[in-house]
């Protein structure tokens, strides 16, 4: 059934919003006309709860969060944005792995599953996912899913 992405994003945020409390915003914009996507409710949601939840968690008190969506001609972009502790350059590549966890995250609590999931659900939908980290200043992490897949 066609999913009302934009009805669905604002819904989540708020939601995790709820958990996140006092100490970190997250701000969510979209761009471009959002109309009706053939996406699966329950994958997505696992992959946006997983990114948000790690941006909270790797950020400190205060920390922005910032989540785009972009509606293109085919696809649709996610971004989510922290001001949180970063990922070494040697760590990026390994993330995708079941229970791989960066060294500078060690003193947070964490199994390193989450993202292997995510990298999971984002095949299941034939998308894409990537990361732009710097220690000490942040991450992004960028998923594309196309609109209608299969
Ligand atoms: P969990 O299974 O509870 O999600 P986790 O958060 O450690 O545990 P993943 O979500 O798979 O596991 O993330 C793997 C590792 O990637 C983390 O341990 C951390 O080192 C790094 N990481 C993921 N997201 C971020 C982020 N937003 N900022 C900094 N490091 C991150
Ligand atoms: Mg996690």
């Amino acid at each position: 059934a066609p999913l009302n992405l934009l009805e669905f994003c604002r819904r989540l945020i708020e939601e995790l919003q709820l958990n996140a409390g006092r100490q970190h915003k997250i701000s969510f914009t979209s761009h471009g006309e959002c109309t009706h996507v053939c996406m699966d409710e329950n994958l997505l949601r696992r992959i946006l709860t997983n990114l948000i939840s790690n941006a909270i968690k790797y950020s400190p008190q205060g920390g922005k969060i910032i989540f785009e969506l972009a509606y293109k001609d085919k696809i649709v972009v996610f971004d989510i944005h922290d001001q949180g502790i970063g990922i070494p350059v040697d760590s990026q590549k390994e993330l995708f792995t079941p229970f791989y966890r960066a060294a500078n995250a060690s003193k947070i609590k964490g199994t390193g599953l989450g993202l292997s999931i995510v990298k999971r659900c984002v095949d299941l939908h034939h998308g894409q996912i990537c990361v732009k980290s710097e220690v000490g200043l942040g991450t992004t992490f960028s998923v594309t899913l196309p609109r209608v897949s299969g």
